[in-house]
């Protein structure tokens, strides 16, 4: 057996490929991935509170909705990921209950509104005018119970759900089960949105003309 194949080749017999349908990433994910139905246009989002709920409208389609495992995002219950999907700022309006709303961390690039009473954050915004997202709003779209919210595409921050307390031992199983539903994941964010973020440095650096 030459070096090669002794460090990289694979097994002398095929073995079929392992289906991880067991490991959990996100309740709205974990049956499949939906879509996003076409012409679609918004609807409320509803914290858990049993009674007087935040309820938050977003009166336009998602865009470059994920799974997210860093550990600032909010997630239901038991999920290791959280999901969440951007959305102009200008279509996110507070329609009720909005003084139970509180900045997590008033420090943070993105300023997560969340209920005081029950914890789910309701949306995201950036008021740094130089962010490359400013103009967006971070939205979990399973607050609502409208289906048509444009389906998860990637996942992203993967290695960072360790931080969360998830064994590195999982990561092989997590990121199988991810490409198995087609979300391929990330450890920062996806490759459009990496080049955005580099593409507005650059601008504003002058290495490319604005
Ligand atoms: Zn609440
Ligand atoms: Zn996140």
């Amino acid at each position: 057996m030459g070096l090669f194949s002794s460090l990289f080749g694979g097994g002398s017999t095929a073995t079929a490929a392992p289906s991880y349908s067991s490991v959990k990433i996100h309740p709205s994910v974990d049956g499949g991935v939906k879509p996003g139905a076409p012409g679609f246009s918004g609807g409320t989002l509803k914290c858990k509170c049993a009674t007087n709920p935040v309820t938050v409208e977003v009166s336009a389609q998602t865009a470059h909705n994920h799974v997210c495992g860093c550990t600032k995002c909010w997630k239901p219950k038991g999920a290791i990921f959280s999901q969440v999907a951007v959305v102009g700022r200008d279509s996110v309006k507070v329609t009720s209950n909005g003084e139970k709303l509180d900045i997590v961390d008033p420090s943070a690039a993105i300023q997560r509104h969340a209920c005081k009473d029950c914890g789910v954050h309701m949306y995201g915004r950036i008021e740094n005018k130089d962010h490359p997202f400013h103009g967006l709003d971070f939205v979990h779209t399973e607050l609502s119970d409208t289906s048509g919210w444009s389906g998860a595409e990637f996942a992203a921050f993967v290695s960072s759900i360790i931080e969360s307390g998830v064994d590195p031992s999982r990561m092989d199983g997590i990121r199988g089960r991810l490409r198995e539903l087609g979300l391929e994941p990330y450890d920062c964010l996806s490759p459009p949105l990496m080049d955005a973020i580099a593409t507005h440095i650059a601008k504003s650096t002058g290495a490319l003309k604005a």
